[in-house]
Formats: structure tokens, C-alpha cells, sequence
């Protein structure tokens, strides 16, 4: 059995995980960090990959996250410390991520708007609550899925389908599928159900990276140094005392260590053993965590010829995917590009597809794509899926959803450390929860805790920085949403707006 001695092991080199590694290495480079990876990649949730396009030539295109916002500012701060370059897709500027094609009535338009202040209402009620586990008003909430509170409190089918289609487009999950306050807890830490539906340069998903975004992997990697992320590593067993833990391997490695970041999908925390062992509701919490199905393609052609179909948006193209009686199934959108190599690109996401096999999910997504586009879609010139149900050590999807009746337990344990070992992963995010930028800040907020532990003389710095960073996220948040319900007010904001994000983004600029 190989044996090493580091100061500090972080299992699993998803953003998260490798985020946190550089931030302890850059705040005090003696440390000994060592990355574990089960897989033989890193990137974890993201990954970039290499079609033929239009000239022959290679291009890439992201079959995981892939879509960057301006207000995600840990995950834009990162991109320009790595130099890596964003490009804004859409003609108009602006990006409607859950398509509302045709144009929506104007009595959807009020009822979403009044869904979306009755949503930020409950929001504001779940944050003044101290303890979510025995306040009546989470435990209502847990217990009623989105579909039942929707049902109530929306009047046009327009909005419930809207409803349902950013559920899916955003969880992979129906609204059946989730308690009222996953939705509230999630979706609102996101800036509110309006970021998906309504186009507005504060949406989470109005800009892509040049080239793709597992270059910040890589470069992370490269700054961390290659030797110290080790793939092929799946952790099986975490083992503490009060000294030091040691982290064993399936390939019997065995590393001694004094803190350990476990940056992993919450379902896959409870594949791995602990001794002592995890809290037993913490456990069980874990354990119950469905997982959504979700395939994401990319087909590259000669032409955008989706680009002349009426009522499409030059560059913003993006349709629903409507499967004949299954009805909604998923989204394509206009993918074309940094390089202007036409492309589209989507998700399926029909629970009835569980079962198929990649030969299957391309006839299928062919199949809408030329039920809505006609002929020309069959004449691609390379074509890409990846099924996330399927991707070992991540599976479902964006983000780990809980069954009802578990998310107020699970929403405040989830970021708690367990002695010497603590917790990163979107999932543990307290902003942008479940997308690249949560992500990102777990990485930065478990590395500071483990930071106070080991060198606290370096920490004093970061924790007052990260304190005023909270501060101004929250802020933010409150802009985001006061954009979202005054749509109208988006263009004469939209100058400013870049301007009023400096402040903020200066206080993460690196030290
Ligand atoms: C199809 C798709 C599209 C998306 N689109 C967007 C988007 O447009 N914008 C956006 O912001 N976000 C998007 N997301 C979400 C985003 O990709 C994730 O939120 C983010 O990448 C999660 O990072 P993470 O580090 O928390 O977890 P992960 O990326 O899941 O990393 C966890 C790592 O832990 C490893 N691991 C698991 N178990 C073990 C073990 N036992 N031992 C060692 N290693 C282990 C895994 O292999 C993995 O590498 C998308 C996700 C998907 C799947």
C-alpha cells in the first residue's frame, strides 16, 4: 500500500475542488495539497470537447456547464486571473434561457411576474429563519412540491408551462419532483425564478468561454502543479481522530493528512465510508437524493440555416423540443461558435429516455431537431452527446436535487464541517447555488476555513474580504432581482450596471 504525508487532501477535481486547492497553495504556497480525482479527467461537471466543423477544422464545444453570467462574480474573477476570454453569443446582447416561444400572452407575462414576487416574498421569510429544521413554515414547505404550490398560485397553462420548462431546462427534474423550499433555496440564491424567464444582461447564462471552460481546469491544474492531482484515486474511506485523518483509496493508497476538503456530489459522499461514521441523518440525507436524467448534445453544420426560420432571434435562437405526446423534452439553441462555426446545441431531458443507450439518444435528438427545423438538420457535419446520468462519480445532472421533506435538514449540514473534514461542491453554495460560480465560491469558503485552522496568520485578510464579499453579494442579489421584475427598466440599466459590478469584482481581485 503506497503511504503519503500532505497537509491537506481535497477529494475530487471539479471546479470546486481544484478552486480550493489553488486558494490554499496561493495563500500560503508551503502547504502540502494534494488533489484526489476518481476519474482519469479532471473538470468533474464540465468538459470540453472537439467536433469537426464547417472547414474541416477543430473546434470545441462544452457538453457540461458552458453558459457564464455577469453577476457570477467569483467564477468571472477566476476566468480573468487565468486570462480566458468570454464572447457574448446572442446579437441582441441578451439570452432568454428557458425559451418562451411563441411570444408569451400578456396574462402569462402578470402572472409570472406575481409568481415571481410571491416566490421572492417566501425567499425573504425562509433567510430571516434561524433554524430551518424546526421552523413550521420550512416544514410546510419541504412537504409540498413545486407543482402543488404552482398549481395554486398560477391562473395561465402559459405560465405552468413555463414553470415546468425551466425546472427541467435547470434541474433536469419535473416540478413534481422537488419540495417548494429546494425550489426557493435554490432557484432564489440564483436571483430568482425571473434570471431564467426574462432576457436581461443579468441572467446566469448570457456569455460562453472562448475555447471552452475546462481550460480553467486545466489551468488551475497547471498553477497547482500537475503532481499534485492524482487521477484514478476514488476515495473509500475517510478515517479521523482528533490528530490527523487519513484518506484511503480504492487503488490502496493511503494518504496521512491534517484537513480534508471533500469537494464531491452529495450522493457520492455517501458511497464513502467513515470512521467515525457520518451523523446517521446526515447519511440517510445523502442517500436520498435523486438523481435527474440529462443529455446534452452538440451537432456542428456548414450553415446556421436555423438562422432563417421565422420568428427565430438571429444568434439568440432557442426552441423547446416538443416530443408528440411526451410534450416538452428538452431545448436547442444557436451554439455557433467564438469562431463562427455554426452549431446547435441542447438538452434532452424526458425521463422516459432513462434507459436508452448514446445510438438512441442521437435518434431521438435528430428526430425533434428535424421535426422542428426540417431536412437540413440530418445534413450535419459532426455530432456529440454526453448522458450525465450515466458519467460515473457525478451522475444526474447540473445540480443534486433532495426528495421532499429533506431539504431543511440537509440545506444547513451540507457546508458544516465534520471535525477535520470539510465540505465544498456547488451544492454547499451560498450563492449560485448549483451552477460553476456556487462552485467556485465553495471552493474559495472551504480552503478559508481550513486556512483559519493551519495558518490562521494568513487568514485575516481573506475572512474580512470574504465578509464584505457576502455583504455584497446579498447586495447584488437584491440588484439582480429588482432587474428581473423591471425588464423594462433593463436597457436604460444596462450601462450602469457594468459599472456599479467594479467595486465588486475588485474586491476579489487577487492580492
Ligand atoms: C450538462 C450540464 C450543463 C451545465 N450547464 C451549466 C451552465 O451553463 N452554467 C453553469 O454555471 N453551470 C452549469 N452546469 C453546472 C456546473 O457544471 C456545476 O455546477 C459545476 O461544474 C460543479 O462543480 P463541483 O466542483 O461542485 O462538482 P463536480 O464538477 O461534480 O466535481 C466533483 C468531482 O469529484 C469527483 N469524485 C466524485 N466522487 C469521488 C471520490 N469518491 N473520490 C475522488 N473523486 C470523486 C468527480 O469525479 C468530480 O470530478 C452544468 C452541468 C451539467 C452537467
Amino acid at each position: 500500500m503506497e503511504k503519503l504525508t500532505v497537509d491537506v487532501v481535497v477529494i475530487g477535481a471539479g471546479l470546486s475542488g481544484l478552486v480550493s486547492a489553488y486558494h490554499l497553495l496561493k495563500t500560503d504556497h508551503r502547504l502540502k495539497v494534494l488533489v484526489l480525482e476518481a476519474k482519469d479527467r479532471i473538470g468533474g461537471r464540465t468538459q470540453t470537447v472537439q467536433l469537426k466543423s464547417a472547414d474541416g477544422s477543430i473546434d470545441f464545444w462544452d457538453v457540461g456547464g458552458e453558459w457564464v453570467g455577469r453577476p457570477q462574480m467569483f467564477l468571472q474573477d477566476l476566468l480573468k486571473t487565468f486570462r480566458l476570454d468570454t464572447f457574448i453569443p446572442t446579437a441582441t446582447n441578451t439570452y432568454v434561457p428557458v425559451p418562451t416561444e411563441p411570444p408569451l400572452s400578456w396574462k402569462t407575462r402578470v402572472d409570472l411576474k406575481m409568481l415571481c414576487l410571491k416566490l421572492r416574498r417566501l425567499k425573504s421569510i425562509i433567510d430571516s429563519i434561524e433554524s430551518l429544521v424546526d421552523s413550521i413554515r420550512a416544514i410546510q414547505w419541504d412537504a409540498i412540491t413545486l407543482e402543488n404550490y404552482v398549481k395554486e398560485n398560477l391562473w395561465t397553462e402559459g405560465a405552468m408551462a413555463v414553470v415546468d420548462t425551466a425546472c427541467r431546462c435547470m434541474f433536469g427534474l419535473s416540478p413534481s419532483e422537488m419540495s417548494l423550499l429546494y425550489f426557493l433555496m435554490y432557484i432564489q440564491d440564483a436571483g430568482g425564478l425571473e434570471v431564467f424567464i426574462q432576457p436581461n444582461m443579468y441572467s446566469g447564462k448570457d456569455c460562453r468561454v472562448k475555447g471552452g471552460i475546462q481550460q480553467l481546469a486545466s489551468n488551475i491544474v497547471y498553477k497547482i502543479g500537475r503532481k499534485n492531482v492524482l487521477l484514478r484515486q476514488p476515495v473509500t474511506h475517510i478515517v479521523q481522530n482528533p490528530e490527523r485523518v487519513v484518506v484511503v483509496t480504492s487503488n490502496r493508497m493511503q494518504v496521512l493528512c491534517q484537513r480534508v476538503i471533500l469537494a464531491v456530489p452529495p450522493h457520492h459522499i455517501a458511497s464513502i465510508s467513515f470512521t467515525p461514521s457520518l451523523p446517521p441523518n446526515q447519511l440517510s440525507l445523502l442517500k436520498s437524493v435523486p438523481l435527474a436524467f440529462l443529455v446534452k448534445f452538440a451537432v456542428t453544420y456548414e450553415e446556421a440555416f436555423w438562422r432563417n426560420d421565422t420568428g427565430s432571434n438571429q444568434f439568440g435562437f432557442q426552441r423547446v423540443l416538443e416530443d408528440p405526446g411526451a410534450g416538452s423534452v428538452g431545448i436547442v439553441y444557436d451554439a455557433t461558435s467564438s469562431g463562427g462555426n455554426p452549431a446547435l446545441a441542447g438538452f434532452l431531458s424526458s425521463v422516459s429516455d432513462t434507459d436508452s443507450d448514446d445510438e438512441a439518444h442521437k435518434k431521438k435528438i435528430l428526430y425533434l431537431l428535424e421535426a422542428l427545423l426540417g431536412d437540413s438538420v440530418r445534413d450535419f457535419v459532426d455530432i456529440t452527446l454526453k448522458d450525465w446520468s450515466k458519467e460515473p462519480y457525478n451522475g444526474g445532472c447540473f445540480l443534486k436535487s433532495l426528495i421532499p421533506g429533506t431539504t431543511r435538514y440537509l440545506n444547513q449540514d451540507l457546508r458544516t464541517a465534520f471535525d477535520r473534514v470539510h465540505f465544498a461542491g456547488t451544492e454547499t453554495a451560498t450563492v449560485w447555488c448549483g451552477f460553476m460560480n456556487g462552485a467556485v465560491q465553495s471552493g474559495f469558503r472551504a480552503a478559508s476555513e481550513i486556512l483559519k485552522h493551519l495558518c490562521p496568520e494568513e487568514t485575516t485578510t481573506t475572512n474580512n474580504n470574504s465578509g464584505g464579499l457576502n455583504l455584497a453579494l446579498k447586495s447584488m442579489s437584491l440588484a439582480i432581482f429588482g432587474a428581473g421584475l423591471l425588464s423594462v427598466a433593463f436597457m436604460l440599466m444596462k450601462s450602469n450596471a457594468a459599472n456599479k459590478s467594479s467595486p465588486i469584482l475588485k474586491l476579489l481581485v487577487e492580492k
